[in-house]
């Protein structure tokens, strides 16, 4: 006998013939003799519209009454869930986060989860139950409902399965698993097999959308995560500690290219070459809450001024510009630069730890595709590029193809 939860997304649950489907699935886990604990979001676009709801009678909802308002949409989906399993025969029994035992932070609307009690949970399990629970909400110290955040079933699904020693965590979906390139843009993507937590984070875009924290979940507290299609039995992705059983020779291919498009760069010409420049620059952005990608900084030829360049979310260059402009009379820098029509592309793969030539082929690749480089970065298992955005979907599928990514037949 396993332990399983899985989790079903929105689309998964978007009416009522969907939510007859999920209890079939769960029915037949539990006939072949196995626990089950099922985490569900609300249905379809339920969410969005509890948001819209709330517009309609304030420009700026509050946000502890933003929260109880959204709970509400899981609240529906976990209960006809399991009235769906009773009424095909099965003991479920469904529980709101806190009747979960999921305990969080107050910072509403991007709630984390502090602590997981699972002793309700456990109960009804003993008891031969199916249990179903609330995904995306937890209880705050104070006794008010929280919610985790856009998509934050996920973690909801992770947190539970570890607290609970799972044997795995299925978190199924509208897409069929996790691929070596976004399908949309490589039509010769393949789906993987296996994926490691590290690799996946870096790969989010490249098929099925995971809440990131849900990966980070289980890559510190070791949970086998499945993704997978609802809608089909066809094989999806295991994210799991990479390193454990996958043959030796795999672990030194790239396993994936990623993208991120919407990239702007900021250059600040001429700021002084002395201690404390780089802390002046970005402090100001940190404490506005934008967040950094890429830094390059020159060295100097004279030893006295130097050129920095950084790049930001395209949406966030406005407030970024503001910053600078604000710093410029300070730092007696020079010109500002900026461009917001840029892309990255990486390419990942944990084999590339300590292994030459990934990036110079990368390069060559690029180069002969006659696509310029801006910036580079790497990370230990990621090299990435920044590049005009127009020539993005045309990098993923050249660098698909000189990997040796590319699908068979
Ligand atoms: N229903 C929530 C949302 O739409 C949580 C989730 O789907 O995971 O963001
Ligand atoms: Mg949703």
């Amino acid at each position: 006998m396993a332990l399983y939860v899985h989790k079903y997304g929105g689309s998964s649950v978007a009416d009522a013939a969907k939510i007859v489907n999920v209890a079939r699935r769960l029915a037949d886990v539990y006939d072949a003799g196995h626990q089950i604990v099922t985490v569900v979001s609300a249905m379809g676009d339920t969410t969005d519209e509890l948001i819209d709801l709330a517009r309609t009678v304030s420009n700026e909802p509050d946000p502890r009454e933003l929260d109880l308002l959204l709970s509400t949409g899981e609240l529906v989906s976990i209960t006809l869930l399991s009235m769906a399993l009773r009424n095909l025969g099965y003991d479920a029994i469904s529980l709101s986060g806190p009747q979960a035992g999921i305990r969080t932070d107050s910072a509403y609307g991007r709630a984390r989860i502090s602590e997981v009690d699972p002793e309700r949970v456990r109960r009804e399990l003993a008891e031969g139950r199916l249990v179903i629970v609330a995904g995306f909400q937890g209880l705050a110290p104070d006794e008010d409902i929280t919610t985790l955040g856009r998509g934050g079933s996920d973690t909801t699904a992770v947190a539970l399965a570890a607290a609970l020693q799972a044997d795995r965590c299925d978190i199924y979906t509208d897409v069929a698993g996790i691929y070596t390139a976004d399908p949309r843009v490589v039509g010769k993507a393949a789906k993987l097999a296996a994926v490691g937590y590290e690799e996946m984070l870096e790969l989010a875009a490249a098929g099925a959308k995971m809440h990131p924290r849900s990966i980070e979940l289980g890559a510190v507290y070791n949970v086998p995560i499945y993704v997978a299609s609802s809608f089909t039995d066809a094989p999806g992705t295991l994210i799991h500690n990479a390193s454990d059983d996958e043959p030796m020779e795999d672990r030194i291919k790239v396993t994936g290219i990623a993208y991120q498009t919407n990239v702007a760069k900021v250059t600040v010409c001429g700021v002084a070459d002395q201690p404390g420049v780089a802390a002046a620059l970005f402090e100001p952005l940190a404490s506005a809450g934008i967040s950094v990608d890429t830094i390059v900084q020159n060295t100097s030829a004279d030893r006295m001024t130097t050129d920095i360049s950084f790049t930001v979310a395209a949406a966030d260059l406005p407030r970024a510009l503001r910053e600078m402009a604000g710093l410029q009379a300070t730092l007696g820098a020079g010109q500002v630069i900026s461009d917001h029509t840029l892309a990255s592309v990486s390419v990942v793969g944990s084999g590339m730890q300590n292994t030459p030539g990934y990036a110079s082929r990368m390069f060559r690749i690029l180069a002969d595709g006659g696509i310029n480089i801006d910036m580079i970065t790497t990370s230990e298992i990621r090299i990435s590029c920044i590049i005009s955005q127009d020539k993005a979907h045309e990098a993923v599928r050249l660098l698909h193809e000189g990997f040796a990514l590319d699908e068979a037949g």
